[in-house]
This record gives structure tokens, C-alpha cells and sequence, in this order.
């Protein structure tokens, strides 16, 4: 059953470094200041009461946990153990830079009932981490999840496409090179310049071109599906601004309030595209949970396969897989999956 997470967000704590995209200060919307005992203590409870019979996890985003002194990691944690005892609390996330974490934090987190860790990858090439000030190379990335899977925790790893002298081969290769070393699961999030950064800067001064987004949903597609290939979740695609992200403090770059939304029905845009004839009246059946995405944002989907003649009904089938689709024409039915029958070259991109 799917956890319940509880939020925290550590704005900028313990982060000793000022990476070219980040203010941290906008992202979370936080001031600063470290969530108490009390407070951890009654937002679980609260969670708890609405979350029925599903697992609890609370989760520390933002800035860098293991990078906060040992003194407060152990004070963030220790309202927790008697939560996780008596069975209110299942689990604990934290989210981190992978040069701050070794296979001795790792233990040391796991005991106190951390099961899952959030890497900020972001990047697999070395020119882009260093020209996005990133403050360390890939190899570091691929020996923390090296460090957090032989502890048997989860790791999940956090890419950035579009950075600073990445390009479309880069961020598959980064990928690539996640899913290969053992990632868990995958958040997606365009690079977006905000106000007051490094890379707000550059981009005023002409210095940087933000990814667009067209080119970002159509970048984020051939991602997503490639890890749907590879089995590995996608269980986030652009920054949540829900989570205080404030669109004000955007300046360009590849960001949407529901871009998961908008890559995942360009994928099935595809499959119509390329496997419903011109001009026929088809029924699609999709998964429930995909409705939306196969008929897309404002209908689009539907009104471009109107532009080619055909007219499209759709229909839930809880029977379907979540990637596939029942195309009926007139005479015959075929399955299909964004998996198995879409094929995309990098140089789409
Ligand atoms: S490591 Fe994370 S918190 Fe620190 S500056 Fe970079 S993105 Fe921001």
C-alpha cells in the first residue's frame, strides 16, 4: 500500500554550497528554521488521523540532512523512534547531495528508521555538474547509491535535465547511468531559472538558454520513457508548486503546474498518432487512472486527432496496464503500450 507522506522541509539547512539554479529560500517557501519536536510530533498526528489504514512516512526535503550537524540530524530524529515503535509512524525519508552521505551515515540513519534517501544527482556529466557549480563529480553519485543499497535502503535519484552545457544525449545518458548503478525510483525536474540565482544572471547577461517547454516535455517523454522500459519509477516529473514554489520567482525555463501531466499525454498522443489510421472512429480504452492523460490537457488530444480525421471515444478499462491503450476500430482491437511499441531517437529531442 502506498505510504502517506508527511512534509518537512529543511529550507537550505546544512547545505554548504550555492549550486548555479538553486535558491532554496523560493523553493520551499520556508524561513529557515528547523521544524521542532512539538511540531513534527502534532503534524504526524494529525497525518495519522486522515490517512486511514495506509503507512505513514514523514519526509525531510530540501537543503541537505546529512550535512546538518550530527547533533541536530539525532534531534530531527529522536521525536521520531517512539512514533515508529508503537507502529503511528512506518518510515522515514531524508533528501541529501551525494558527496554528503557514506556507508557509516547510512547505517547510522537506518537504525533510526530511515528506509528511504533522495539524492540530488541531478547530472551524470562532470562538465555539466561543474558548470552548474555543483561542488562534486558523478562518481560520487554512483558510490552514495552504492553505499545506501548495500544498507538496504531505497534511493531515489533527482535529475535536472537542461543545466548548464547539458544536452538531450547528456541527460539520457544520466539516466542511463542512474537506473545501471541501482536507483530505486526517479523525480524529473527540468532545470527552471529562478529569480535571484546564479543562473538567473546568466541568463539575463545571454550566457544560458533555458530549455523551453516544448522542448521539455518532449525531452522528459523519451525519459520517462526510457525508465518505463527499465521498470524504474518516475514518481515525480517538474518542481511542485504546491510545495511553495512560488511562479512569481520564475524567470524561464521548463516549468508547468501539472508538466507530469502534459509529458504523459504526448506519450499517448504518440501511440494515436503513429497507430490509428487517418480518418477512422476508434474507441480507445485506457487504464482509469490514465483518462486524463489520453484525452489531454483541454481535450487536446483528442481535437489533434479530430485535425487527422479521426474520431476518438474514450472509455476506462481497469483491465489495461497504466501504460497501455485498446485501440477498436471497426474490425479489429489492438493493444498498445507506450512500453513496448514507442520508439524514440535522441535526435527527436
Ligand atoms: S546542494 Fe541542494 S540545497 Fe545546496 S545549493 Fe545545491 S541545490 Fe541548493
Amino acid at each position: 500500500m502506498k505510504p502517506v507522506t508527511v512534509p518537512f522541509f529543511i529550507s537550505h539547512q546544512g547545505c554548504p554550497h550555492t549550486c548555479v539554479f538553486c535558491d532554496q529560500r523560493t523553493i520551499s517557501g520556508a524561513s529557515g528554521q528547523l521544524p521542532t519536536p512539538e511540531m513534527i510530533r502534532a503534524r504526524i498526528e494529525l497525518w495519522r488521523s486522515t490517512a486511514g489504514i495506509r503507512p505513514l512516512e514523514i519526509a525531510f526535503f530540501g537543503g541537505t540532512f546529512t550535512a546538518l550537524s550530527m547533533e541536530t540530524q539525532a534531534d530531527l530524529l529522536l521525536p521520531l523512534q517512539p512514533l515508529l515503535e508503537n507502529g503511528t509512524l512506518d518510515s522515514v525519508r531524508i533528501s541529501t547531495r551525494p558527496d554528503c552521505i557514506d556507508a557509516g551515515h547510512v547505517t547510522w540513519l537506518s537504525n533510526r528508521g530511515v528506509r528511504t534517501i533522495e539524492l540530488g544527482v541531478q547530472s551524470m556529466d562532470d562538465r555539466v555538474l561543474a558548470a552548474s557549480g555543483r561542488g562534486h563529480a558523478a562518481a560520487a553519485s554512483l558510490n552514495a547509491i552504492d553505499c545506501i543499497k548495500s544498507n538496504g535502503v531505497k534511493v531515489g535519484a533527482q535529475l535536472m535535465p537542461g543545466l548548464p552545457g547539458d544536452t538531450p544525449a547528456s541527460s539520457l545518458n544520466s539516466l542511463e547511468q542512474v537506473i545501471s548503478a541501482g536507483a530505486d525510483f526517479l523525480r524529473i525536474y527540468p532545470t527552471v531559472v529562478l529569480e535571484g540565482t546564479e543562473l538567473a544572471r546568466r541568463y539575463v547577461a545571454g550566457e544560458f538558454t533555458p530549455l523551453s517547454l516544448d522542448r521539455g516535455v518532449q525531452l522528459c517523454k523519451l525519459l520517462l520513457q526510457y525508465a518505463m522500459q527499465a521498470g524504474v519509477p518516475v514518481v515525480r516529473i517538474g518542481l511542485q508548486a504546491d510545495y511553495g514554489l512560488d511562479e512569481e520567482h520564475i524567470l524561464a525555463g521548463c516549468w508547468h503546474p501539472a508538466l507530469g501531466q502534459l509529458v504523459r499525454s504526448q506519450l499517448f498522443a504518440d501511440l494515436l498518432c503513429r497507430f490509428v489510421p487517418p480518418g477512422q472512429s476508434v474507441t480507445v480504452y485506457c487504464h482509469p487512472a490514465r483518462l486524463s492523460d489520453v484525452v489531454g490537457m483541454k481535450r487536446s488530444n483528442l481535437l489533434s486527432q479530430a485535425g487527422r480525421g479521426v474520431q476518438v471515444q474514450v472509455v476506462p478499462d481497469a483491465a489495461l496496464k497504466k501504460e497501455e491503450i485498446a485501440v477498436n476500430t471497426h474490425d479489429a482491437s489492438t493493444i498498445y503500450s507506450i512500453v513496448t511499441d514507442l520508439h524514440y531517437s535522441i535526435h527527436e529531442v
